[in-house]
């Protein structure tokens, strides 16, 4: 798995939506990579904030944001 696909597949996985396998290279990519590390952090905790702790699926407005905002930071990162 590579960063983009990492990034796209953040916010599934935060809503429980990824397949185990996906699940799993996500996982591994996090353990190597800081920079989707810091990421997944970051958007777990707006998740969290948003959600209230409880996984649901996002309505697709805050989810759209979500991945501008997360493709914003990444990029920031990659600068
Ligand atoms: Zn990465």
């Amino acid at each position: 798995m590579n960063c983009k696909d990492c990034l796209k597949d953040i916010s599934d996985y935060l809503e429980g939506a990824l397949s185990d396998s996906l699940r799993r290279e996500l996982e591994a990519h996090l353990k190597t990579c800081r920079h989707c590390k810091v990421v997944f952090d970051t958007t777990r905790k707006t998740v969290e904030l948003y959600c209230d702790g409880k996984l649901f699926p996002l309505p697709e407005d805050v989810r759209s944001r979500l991945h501008a905002a997360l493709r914003r930071r990444w990029e920031e990162k990659q600068a």
